[in-house]
């Protein structure tokens, strides 16, 4: 069984295009929120992910677009693209996003978080932050997302292990295999389809391959002009645009 998983899509849909195209015929997509917030595209991103998610768990951006949390909590950029977001969602697309369910939820032998699995708004990004979900993970694997960030941490009989995906090519595909052990817990973050921020502008998303017992990280290039376009068109602001080219 092949399942793709997707976190951060922010409303980005030449990433989740491409994204999509390049995983090929898979079993499952598992959604892990911030599905809006930050792109010019948020209806056309809802529209493609809800009749192909089959698992979704909210994010912060996805409760303030939907008017479940207030805008107050966001930096200014954020803020302003908030606004933005919540003026150009149809009714069905905000109606879809404020029913979508807290984190983390089960699914098979996996968790499901967009932030920590202690508390969906919680930024996972160290060791100090890990090891608490490491700890009490009950699951085979946790898939946590928010900070935009690919990679994780795991966990040895008390020992913890960073997991950093070695991309050898900085431009067209490229993947990296994790081999998953029985013996050991795993906290794994696909990174961000929409607004990467780990110094590498492509789109990031992971394929769990149940029958090969791995985990492979992957990153595909996009159309990031189109979507920077789409974003200074609509009178975002211009920083949104500029960030998807530096991956930051
Ligand atoms: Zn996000």
């Amino acid at each position: 069984m092949r399942t793709l998983i997707l976190s951060d899509i922010h409303g980005n849909l030449e990433a989740l295009n491409a994204v999509l195209a390049a995983a090929g015929e898979v079993d499952s997509v598992w959604n892990r929120g911030d599905t809006v917030g930050y792109g010019a595209s948020p209806n056309e991103v809802v529209e493609r992910i809800r009749p192909i998610a089959t698992r979704n768990v909210r994010g912060n951006h996805d409760k303030v677009a939907s008017g479940i949390m207030s805008v107050e909590t966001f930096n200014p950029a954020a803020k302003e693209a908030a606004l933005w977001t919540q003026k150009h969602l149809s009714e069905s697309s905000t109606e879809w996003l404020r029913e979508l369910p807290t984190g983390p939820v089960v699914c098979r032998n996996y968790t499901l978080a967009h932030g920590s699995p202690i508390h969906e708004d919680v930024y996972i990004l160290n060791i100090r932050d890990a090891w608490s979900p490491l700890e009490s993970m009950q699951t085979r694997a946790t898939f946590f997302g928010h900070t935009h960030l690919q990679g994780g941490f795991g966990w040895d009989n008390g020992r913890w292990f960073g997991i950093k995906p070695q991309h050898g090519r900085p431009e067209g595909h490229s993947q990296w295999t994790l081999p998953i052990e029985e013996s050991r817990r795993y906290l794994l973050n696909p990174g961000s389809v929409g607004q990467p921020r780990d110094g590498d502008n492509r789109a990031a998303y992971i394929i769990l391959d149940d029958a090969l017992n791995t985990v492979t990280f992957h990153r595909e290039p996009y159309d990031i002009e189109l979507a920077q376009g789409r974003i200074l068109l609509a009178g975002l602001p211009e920083r949104l645009a500029k960030r998807l080219r530096e991956g930051k």
